[in-house]
C-alpha cells in the first residue's frame, strides 16, 4: 500500500543517458517530477507483472505524455495480458493518443532477450509469484578497447588495422616488428549490470540469472520471522533475498517492497546484513551508481 513516505514500486535506470523505467506503481509520475526526471526521456517501460502496485501508475503517465504533446514512440514490455489491458484502457480514456505505443509481451517460463541496442541488452528473469512475473537483467554489451591516439601517430597505424587492434590484435610494423596490443590500447571498460527482481517467492533458480551483477534489487516484503506468510503470499523475506545475493556473488543488494503491516522498517536492513553485508534498504529517491572502470591489462 502507498504511504506518505513510500510509493509503490518504480525504478528508473539511467544507462549512458538512456532512461529505462522499470515498473510503474501508482504515483510514479509524481515521483519522477519530484526527483527532476524529464518524462520525455523515457522511451522504454518494463512491467514485471500485472499487480496494481507495479502498474497503476502507467495509465496516468500515458495521459500526461499526451498532455505534453509527446510524438515519439513509447515501447512497453510486459506479460501477455498487458496488451489487452492497454487496448481497453486506450479505448475508454485515450482515443486521442498523440504518439504510438508499441507493446512487447513475454512469457515467464524461460529467460528471453527482450531489448537490445548498441550498448545494452535486457533479458527477463522468470520469477515465482501468484501471477506470471518476470524480473529484468540489464547488462552492458562488451565495448571494444580504446586505441591510444599517440600510438597511432607513433607507429603510423593505417585505418584498416585500427578495428583489429581494438578487438585485441597486435600490430606488425613495416619492418616486421610486433607491437603488442597492450602497448597500443587502453583496456576495455568493465561490463556493468543491474538485476531487478520483484515480486517473487524465494527461488534458487534466480541465482544463475543474477550471478555477479553489480547491483541486485530483490523484494523483501516480509521479516525473517514471517517466512511462512512470505511463502503463502509468494513473497520473500530479508534473509531469503540476502541468501540469493550471497550465493550469486553480487556487488550490492538493494531491498524494498516492505509490507505496510510493519510499524518501522529499520530491521529490514539489519536482517539482510546478517547474511549479506552490502545490503541497503531503499528509500524513495535513493540513487545508486556503478562507476565506469576499465579492466586490468593482463
Ligand atoms: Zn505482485
Ligand atoms: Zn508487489
Amino acid at each position: 500500500m502507498p504511504t506518505s513516505e513510500r510509493f509503490p514500486t518504480a525504478h528508473l535506470l539511467n544507462a549512458n543517458e538512456r532512461f529505462f523505467l522499470i515498473d510503474c506503481g501508482e504515483g510514479t509520475q509524481i515521483q519522477l517530477r519530484r526527483f527532476k526526471i524529464r518524462l520525455g526521456k523515457i522511451n522504454n517501460i518494463f512491467i514485471s507483472h500485472m499487480h496494481g502496485d507495479h502498474i497503476f501508475g502507467l495509465f496516468g503517465l500515458i495521459s500526461s505524455f499526451c498532455l505534453l504533446g509527446r510524438t515519439s514512440k513509447l515501447h512497453i514490455y510486459g506479460p501477455v495480458m498487458l496488451e489487452e489491458l492497454l487496448l481497453d484502457h486506450l479505448k475508454y480514456f485515450q482515443n486521442d493518443l498523440t504518439f504510438q505505443i508499441v507493446t512487447h509481451t513475454f512469457q515467464n517460463r524461460r529467460s528471453a532477450l527482450i531489448y537490445q541496442d548498441k550498448n545494452i541488452e535486457v533479458r527477463t528473469i522468470p520469477l515465482l509469484h501468484r501471477v506470471p512475473t518476470c524480473g529484468f537483467l540489464f547488462k552492458e554489451k562488451k565495448a571494444p578497447k580504446n586505441i591510444k591516439k599517440e600510438m597511432v601517430e607513433k607507429y603510423k597505424i593505417p585505418i584498416k588495422d585500427i578495428i583489429r587492434i581494438k578487438d585485441g590484435s597486435d600490430f606488425v610494423n613495416a619492418d616486421g616488428t610486433i607491437i603488442p596490443n597492450d602497448e597500443l590500447t587502453l583496456p576495455a571498460y568493465k561490463i556493468r549490470s543491474y538485476a531487478f527482481c520483484s515480486d517473487t517467492a524465494y527461488d534458487e533458480k534466480v541465482i544463475e540469472h543474477v550471478k555477479s551483477v553489480d547491483i541486485l534489487y530483490h523484494e523483501t516484503t516480509f521479516a525473517h520471522n514471517d517466512a511462512e506468510l512470505a511463502a503463502e503470499t509468494t513473497h520473500s523475506t530479508t534473509k531469503q533475498a540476502a541468501d540469493i545475493a550471497r550465493n550469486a556473488g553480487v556487488g550490492k543488494l538493494l531491498i524494498g517492497h516492505f509490507s505496510s503491516r510493519y510499524k518501522n522498517y529499520d530491521f529490514f536492513e539489519q536482517e539482510a546484513r546478517e547474511v549479506f553485508e552490502n545490503s541497503v534498504a531503499v528509500k524513495d529517491g535513493d540513487v545508486f551508481s556503478v562507476p565506469k572502470t576499465r579492466e586490468e591489462n593482463k
